[in-house]
């Protein structure tokens, strides 16, 4: 073995690393699901390398995770057998926190001074594999990645340096050993090294892992006493027949490994989904949205699909994953499966298991594949079905989500003709009729005035700045309510979308807006003949003086209180579209 070598962490490794040591985080127990977590998605990660025929120095006849207490020295082991790291690794994805938002995250933490919102921030970053030093002084990790001989050893007291070390040899997959903390010795509810605490803390996380966790345990009245080692030895006979036998203890399974998505709806609660959720999309919190579906005949799935409460902080990043895995027959195949959900709907996480598809499926045959399609059709719709039922059903959840994603799903007003309606449906808009709550498109409709024509709308970069907006006061006049358009899609998909509801979109700065009815109409139209007249020399000269920035200048009857508006054609681009094309380069 190497000499051991010491490391800095990265800064924002250490600040996040102060946080869990002084952790400011309430419920320590989920240290243990982040860990098991973590050891489930290195077992997945075994055995899709084992099915796509990569050599390996692994064993994975018994792919499982093991968790161990050792009341004497204070410690806590969780292991598994599963893929393990390359000294790389361990030093790129434990060393630092490559995890995109950090810095913001951090930030945002500094910030925020009451303790229950940098709970509610961290629950929403999460902390994975750190989580350990909440409820430890020194955590370790011995790994071995499956294709290598050597191992690796990492170990630090999260205190700004970590020390790495090469070992000639390692056993299979990762061990992670926490040395509790003493301070929680006192207080039963946190004692980490009673395997009952850990019993019903992997029963209430992580029941649903789909490989058994096993843990030493005195299981029956019977082998109440068979701790010793002289007892274990003389129980040897008898537990050959068990599980595991040798010189190791009883080893008890804690799980029950019921894959969620494949069990009916009744037989699970809403607890057991919650969590997860949290498993799979390293999320702390709970979803707003659960979503079963269920697909039997020719081509059978299930799935499993949920709505965050909150929006992640890299949604638009460029990089960002989508987030439904996509198995095979419960067995795992990938990670955020572009070909099952559209990138609009990238927010949503969640699990597919397709009963008719080959273990061997790629990304380049699922692009393929019509049954894939299909069932791309069916999930969208069901994701979007769901978000119009929270509308009547919890109009609080639905404001939340949109809120959160809004500005994710109009982009799929840009590509998603199939859906556009259905998109349309569930879009909210900020609007004149209320100052704090946006508007529906249906609930903008049915405020119509009578006659009015088109859903008015306008553009901009802020509510305050469309609201100042010369273009507003003759709507304002005749109190016609105006959609208040200011993210910076929407510049995109309102010129490209004609209407909804029969409807049309009507831009309230561009081209002629007629907002008289017919009568009006009649009575101004001798004056207005006349204005025209008055004001035919003054208008053809400024039209003449300002030709290099206008094209024609020309009386208006939109105006109230302002002398003067700049007007776009109606196809021309807008003021905020236009700077948008010059912030792109184009
Ligand atoms: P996350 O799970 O959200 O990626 P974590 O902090 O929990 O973040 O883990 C960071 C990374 O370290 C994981 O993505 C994984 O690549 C690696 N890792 C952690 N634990 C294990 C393990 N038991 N076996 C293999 N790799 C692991
Ligand atoms: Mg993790």
């Amino acid at each position: 073995n190497t000499q051991a070598e010491t490391f800095e962490f990265q800064v924002e490794a250490r600040q996040l690393l102060q946080l869990m040591i002084h952790s400011i985080y309430s419920n320590k127990d989920v240290f243990l699901r982040e860990l098991i977590s973590n050891a489930s998605d290195a077992l997945d990660k075994l055995r899709l390398e084992a099915l796509r025929g990569t050599e390996l120095r692994a064993d994975t006849s018994d792919l499982h995770i093991e968790i161990e207490v050792d009341k004497e020295h204070r410690t806590l082991t969780v292991r598994d057998n599963g893929i393990g790291m390359t000294h790389d690794e361990v030093v790129g994805l434990i060393g630092t926190i490559a995890k995109s938002g950090t810095a913001e995250f951090l930030r945002e933490l500094k910030e925020s001074k009451d303790a229950a919102a940098s709970q509610d921030l961290i629950g929403q970053f999460g902390v994975g594999f750190y989580s350990g030093f909440m409820v430890a002084d020194q955590v370790t990790l011995v790994t071995r990645h499956a294709t290598e001989t050597r191992g690796t050893r990492w170990e630090s007291t999260g205190e700004g340096t970590y020390t790495i070390e090469e070992l000639d040899e390692a056993p299979q997959g990762t061990s992670v050993i926490l040395r509790l903390k003493p301070e929680d010795t006192e207080d039963s509810l946190f004692d980490y090294t009673s395997p009952w605490k850990i019993k019903e803390i992997v029963k209430r996380y992580s029941d649903f892992i789909t490989w058994p966790i096993r843990m030493a345990t005195e299981s029956t009245d019977a082998d109440a006493n068979a701790t010793t080692d002289a007892e274990a030895e003389a129980d040897k006979s008898e537990d050959e027949a068990g599980e595991k036998a040798g010189d190791e203890p009883r080893l008890e399974t804690l799980n029950s490994m019921k894959a969620l998505w494949a069990r009916s709806r009744d037989e699970v609660s809403d607890d057991e989904y919650h969590e997860f959720y949290k498993h799979i999309s390293h999320d702390w919190n709970n979803p707003l949205e659960t979503i079963r579906m269920q697909a039997e005949g020719t081509f059978e799935y299930q799935a499993l699909l949920f709505i965050p409460s909150q929006a992640p902080l890299d949604l638009f990043m460029r990089e960002r994953k989508r987030g439904v895995q996509l198995y095979v027959k419960r067995v795992f195949i990938m990670d955020d499966c572009e070909e099952l959900m559209p990138e609009y709907l990238r927010f949503v996480k969640g699990v597919v298991d397709a009963q008719d598809l080959s273990l061997n499926v790629s990304r380049e045959t699922l692009q393929q594949d019509r049954q894939i399609q299909l069932m791309r059709r069916r999930l969208v719709k069901k994701v979007l079905s769901t978000v119009k039922d929270m509308m009547s059903e919890n109009a609080e959840g639905y404001a939340t989500f949109w809120k959160e994603f809004g500005r994710a799903v109009k982009e799929g007003l840009l590509d998603d003709f199939e859906n556009r309606d259905a998109i349309l449906e569930i879009s909210s808009f900020a609007s004149t009729q209320d100052p704090e709550r946006p508007t529906t498109l249906r609930q903008y409709l049915d405020r119509m005035k009578d006659g009015q024509q088109h859903i008015y709308y306008m553009t901009g970069e802020s509510r305050s700045i469309i609201e100042s907006s010369p273009h507003m006061e003759a709507f304002r006049e005749k109190g016609y309510e105006v959609l208040l358009l200011t993210d910076p899609i929407d510049e995109m998909w309102v010129g490209s979308v004609p209407e909804f509801d029969d409807k049309q979109f009507q831009s309230i700065a561009k081209g002629q807006v007629d907002l008289d009815t017919e009568e009006e109409k009649k009575e101004g139209e001798a004056e207005r003949e006349q204005r025209k007249k008055d004001f035919a020399e003054l208008l053809s000269w400024m039209t003449t003086t300002l030709s290099e920035q206008v094209k024609e200048v020309r009386l208006s009857s939109r105006l109230t209180t302002s002398p003067a508006c700049v007007v776009g054609d109606t196809h021309d681009v807008t003021p905020q579209l236009e700077n948008m094309f010059r912030a792109m380069g184009q």
